[in-house]
């Protein structure tokens, strides 16, 4: 072998090589020849293989690189080998470990673009990215004509953007038959992908899994959080040496369990050994995600007890990234799921019982280094009698109105003849299509309007799209462009367990009485005129690297704005108007998510009737006759989350398309909403006879 990187020109590193010797013993790696072969001879390939088998990070892509001829007969076009993730972290995360056992610079030869963050340059030959993100590209790139190789990975997930590739490089493949696809997954649905694809060969790679041993709790557990805790400290007391995984459902959860765990085990002493906590979620920092692939701490003295690694995840360690050293599982048999009911057009994420396939996955995640131990935090007769065999595709349970502005984004018209892998509910396609339309984003006849030509190039949903690109006709556009980049980051604000006094008092500083938008544009302010200072966030309870990713969001929105040429504007902060301006122009694109508070003293939606509350993060110092909310949580209650208030006037002015009274059903708002009307009626009658008498006096 040459010393020499062909990617690079550059000579090998020693930890080139080191990784190497580890790159050999993944089971996927003698599977090349076989591999590259059946490639060869195919347009379309599934590979299977047990988790951590080394599909994603080491072998297949780099296999395809090495095979492929990247350059085209004019040798000025080069083309890439593209790889999807249904997760952003798995999709940085493994384009960084790529570009280490490649010896390449990250953003070079190897990259990785996730919504807002493209991580690639011209250079770049292997490009992991999300499922969304090559969606995206296909709008612009119909034929994903820069790709030689594509691979679908992580595809036994069924994500919605997955789903729709799935469609959609069916299609591509027939008009470009030099257009190779690779798709990969665990082994479950792998016959089904092959009917889908013509019969596409199927390559296993067999797994190499050790006994795992499984436990269950004799009865149901009562607070899960609590008893995965007590297991943890358990087995760091009481078992040999090995590293723990414990799955939870989200950030606050699981930032939660590390502080708790971190010092319950500090309370115990040196009798045990030391840990290092790890969380692993969605938006985790990078420096992180590093620290998971670390070893666990050292002994302390010698012959001493033995420190462990203790990570704290969502599903995303159950498939998407492999962590090594992993001997002992806690499962509480719960994830973070979307949940839609599309009779009320409500989504939301909901925590659920997993599938018997999760919890399958999960416990194998503790013998892959050596024997295992997976601790079930509920009963046998649960897991037999309770748990769904396999999650449901989310495309059978979500709201379907952005893939929908998506597939006509990318020419497809025909829904009710795209060939899916598992055709949605009619109902829900129906409420797409309907949810659209109110938009202004179809016409009548199902076709892209100019406003959704538009609302199509912004990464966001159709909601926020839409108020983005109204917003300069209520001259806010400045302001709206804040509040949207907001609302795509994760929670700003930090509410430390010891300072949560402190931290309710900073938020509060920043509150605005007329809602959480609002505040959360304070906050956005507050952060720029203070010069994006780290320290004033800590001392201001902010998530500083949440607002410096809202203001990278900021900027790539705007300048899609300035691609359509919309109007960057604001209204003078010392009108009256300008807080007034921003409500309405929030109104513009979320009248579908309104609320009104009855005479009983809760809040109903509108259209369908629904009882919610407040949820108890908002800033109001009143309750708003009427208010417009971003998300609906299905948690203990049912509670909208970040309110802002509106005026019952401002939806007849700008909504009534859709608060037509006569489809709403019977309540308090509607018969505010019909007062409304005859006050508006009566007003445009006066104004127009105005007018006549005086062109008659002219
Ligand atoms: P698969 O895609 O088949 O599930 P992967 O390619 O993700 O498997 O993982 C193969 C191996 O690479 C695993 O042993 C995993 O721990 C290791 N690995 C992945 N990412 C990193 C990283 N950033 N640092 C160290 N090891 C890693
Ligand atoms: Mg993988």
């Amino acid at each position: 072998m040459t010393p020499i990187n062909r990617w690079n020109g550059r000579l090998y590193s020693q930890r080139y090589y080191d990784i190497l010797e580890k790159r050999k013993t993944l089971p996927v790696w003698h599977h090349k020849e076989e591999f590259l072969k059946s490639l060869k001879e195919n347009q379309t390939l599934i590979l299977v293989g047990e988790t951590g088998c080394g599909k994603t990070t080491q072998q297949i892509p780099q296999f395809v690189l090495e095979a492929v001829e990247l350059e085209s007969a004019d040798r000025r076009k080069k083309f890439m080998v593209g790889c999807t993730q249904p997760r952003r972290v798995a999709a940085m995360s493994v384009s960084r470990r790529v570009a280490e056992e490649m010896d390449v610079t990250i953003g070079e030869e190897v990259g990785y673009s996730i919504r807002f963050e493209d991580c690639s340059s011209g250079t770049t030959v292997l490009k992991y990215l999300t499922d969304d993100m090559l969606l995206r590209e296909a709008m612009t790139d119909p034929l994903l004509e820069r790709y030689k190789v594509i691979i679908l990975d992580e595809a036994h997930e069924r994500t919605l953007a997955t789903d729709v590739l799935f469609g959609l490089l069916k299609e591509v493949l027939e008009n470009r038959p030099d257009l190779k696809l690779v798709v990969m997954s665990d082994t479950l649905e792998a016959e089904k992908f092959q009917g889908y694809f013509f019969g596409a060969p199927l390559i296993k790679v067999p797994g190499r899994l050790h006994p795992v041993e499984i436990f269950y709790t004799q009865e149901p557990e009562r607070d899960y959080l609590e008893a995965a805790i007590r297991t943890v400290v358990q087995i760091h007391m009481c078992e040999p040496p090995g590293d723990i995984l414990v799955f939870l459902t989200d950030e606050e959860e699981i930032e939660d369990a590390c502080r708790k765990i971190t010092k319950e085990i500090e309370n115990i002493g040196d009798q045990v050994g030391p840990v290092k906590v790890v969380p692993l979620y969605s938006t985790v920092l990078p420096a992180m995600q590093q620290i998971l692939f670390e070893p666990a701490p050292s002994l302390l003295t010698e012959g001493g007890p033995a420190g462990r690694k203790i990570v704290i995840s969502t599903n995303i360690a159950e498939t998407s990234l492999t962590i090594d050293g992993i001997v002992y599982v806690i499962d509480p048999g719960f994830a973070k799921q979307k949940v839609y009911n599309p009779r009320v057009q409500v989504e939301s994420l909901l925590v659920s019982p997993i599938s018997k396939a999760s919890a399958h996955q999960r416990s194998g995640r503790a013998g892959r280094t050596q024997p295992g131990k997976c601790f079930r935090l509920y009963t046998e007769k649960s897991f037999n009698n309770d748990l769904y065999p396999q999650t449901y595709p989310e495309i059978l349970r979500s709201n379907l109105s952005n893939m929908v502005l998506t597939l006509k984004k990318l020419g497809i018209d025909d829904l009710v003849h795209f060939n899916f892998l598992d055709t949605p509910a009619p109902e829900s396609l129906m409420r797409a299509l309907e949810v659209l339309n109110y938009l202004g984003v179809l016409d009548d006849d199902g076709n892209l309007t100019k406003l959704g030509e538009i609302m199509g190039e912004f990464p966001l949903d159709p909601q926020m799209g839409k108020m983005l690109v109204v917003s300069p006709e209520f001259n806010c556009s400045n302001e709206i462009l804040s509040i949207s980049a907001m609302l795509s980051v994760p929670n700003c604000f930090v509410r430390p367990i010891e300072a949560q006094k402190a931290a309710d008092e900073a938020k509060a500083r920043f509150g605005h009485i007329d809602g959480d938008h609002l505040t959360l544009l304070n906050v956005y302010h507050a952060y720029k005129q203070n010069n994006e200072d780290q320290s004033w966030c800590y001392e201001n309870f902010v998530n500083h690297q949440a607002l410096k990713s809202a203001d990278n969001v900021r900027q790539q929105l705007a300048y899609i704005m300035a691609r359509f040429n919309l109007k960057l504007c604001s209204t003078d902060f010392n009108s009256r108007d300008y807080y007034i301006n921003i409500r309405k122009a929030m109104l513009a694109g979320y009248f579908m998510q309104v609320a009104h508070l009855e005479r009983t003293g809760h809040y109903l939606t509108v259209k369908d009737n629904q009882v919610v509350h407040l949820h108890p993060s908002n800033c109001l110092d009143h309750k708003p006759e009427w208010v417009i909310y971003n998300e609906h949580v299905l948690t203990s209650s049912n509670f909208i989350r970040t309110v802002t208030g509106v005026r019952g006037g401002w939806i007849v002015d700008i909504a009534p398309h859709y608060y037509d009274p006569e489809n709403i059903p019977n309540s308090e708002a509607k018969r505010v909403l019909e007062r409304l009307y005859d006050i508006a009626g009566n007003l445009w009658t006066s104004r127009n006879c105005d007018h006549v008498i005086y062109s008659s006096q002219d």
